[in-house]
């Protein structure tokens, strides 16, 4: 089959197109003919070399999307033809933080597409079936493929973590990203006022078509007296926290008193000063958010399938431009979310 193999770690000249052999599925495990693989930024942190757990040859890509075309021993309830998106990690499915439902948290089997297992830069990808959801028909391959990644994270965060409920408002960081989007949608379907920042002006009008009911184009990092403005001085009932260190001091100030802060991205991966007493005497709670579980996943799946929360995928290429497309993401070229697609099999 053909796949980007990456041999070494570094620039993204080294993501290379091969032919090497289709993998064989094994007990608990079925065999994915790709059709489309979304390309994450955390794809180029792992070609760098920044994740300890990938070891090279690697074939990365946690967002792919395909078809069931064959089904390893002991493997129930799968069949080919079975349509597929993967999540991006595995859980065990038996641990008590699995069985309270908590499966982005489990210890026992958190291996990951793309870094312990080969990911979906290749025209067959092999995924133990822990890693999968399943994916409706009239959702497009491009779409299902960036959906985990995206509106699964968002439901994790926003629903699940968040707890939003209608009525609240919902102040969102980063909002212009593809977990910002959909949570900006997802926050306002559930009945929310959504607050939107950004940092450019161009990034705003997409705020407003997905439904930011108010959008801060903020500069420097300055936008909680403007929220605070914005909330008759209230401050909102809930941040959610896609930029992280960066903004966090900002996102914190706009709570209003037992108000959630929702960490879900550090960007920058640096760390913060907290004033306890804030904490206190507003009886704050700061949650974390990580990645989706597969109930989440199909949750985002059916939110995609009946339109609530809408795709922003702008470019699909072939998969032999995955370099290409690893060097426009690093250089900002990319609006929305792009997807590798593998060449058609003989
Ligand atoms: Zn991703
Ligand atoms: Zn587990």
């Amino acid at each position: 089959m053909k796949a980007v193999v990456l041999r070494e770690f570094g620039a993204s000249h080294n993501l290379l197109l091969e032919s090497v052999p289709v993998p064989k599925p094994g007990r608990g495990e079925v065999l994915v003919q790709v059709h489309a693989c979304g390309v994450c930024y955390h794809d180029v942190i792992n070609r760098r070399g920044n994740l300890p757990r990938t070891h090279v040859p690697a074939i990365l890509g946690h967002e792919a999307a395909g078809e069931v075309v064959e089904v390893g021993p002991d493997t129930p309830g799968w069949k080919v033809g079975d349509r597929v998106a993967t999540l991006q990690r595995l859980s065990c499915g038996e641990c008590a933080l699995c069985k309270s439902g908590r499966n982005s948290l489990c210890k026992k089997d958190n291996r990951f597409f793309g870094e312990e297992l080969p990911g979906g830069y290749a025209q067959y990808l092999v995924a133990p079936v822990a890693g999968l959801g399943r994916v409706p028909a009239g959702i497009s391959w491009a779409e299902a493929a960036t959906v985990c990644c995206t509106t699964g994270t968002a439901v994790h965060t926003v629903r699940t973590r968040g707890r939003v409920r209608a009525g609240e408002t919902v102040l969102i960081t980063g909002a212009s990203g593809g977990v910002g989007l959909s949570s900006v949608q997802l926050a306002r379907a559930d009945g929310a006022r959504v607050i939107a920042v950004t940092s450019g002006e161009a990034k705003a009008e997409a705020l407003h078509a997905a439904g930011a009911h108010e959008v801060i184009v903020s500069r420097g990092l300055d936008f909680s007296s403007e929220v605070r403005k914005r909330t008759g001085g209230e401050g909102v009932n809930v941040a959610i926290e896609i930029v992280g260190s960066v903004t966090f001091d900002q996102t914190l100030k706009s709570l209003a008193p037992g108000g959630r802060l929702v960490v879900v991205g550090n960007l920058e991966t640096g760390t913060v000063n907290l004033n306890p007493g804030l904490v206190i005497v507003k009886e704050l709670e700061i949650l974390g958010a990580y990645a989706t579980t597969r109930e989440e996943l199909d949750e985002a799946l059916q939110l995609t399938a009946s339109g609530t929360v809408r795709q922003f995928v702008s470019e699909s290429v072939p998969l032999a431009e995955a370099g290409r497309a690893h060097f426009r993401l690093e250089n900002r070229e990319i609006a929305g979310r792009l997807v590798l697609i593998p060449p058609a099999l003989q």
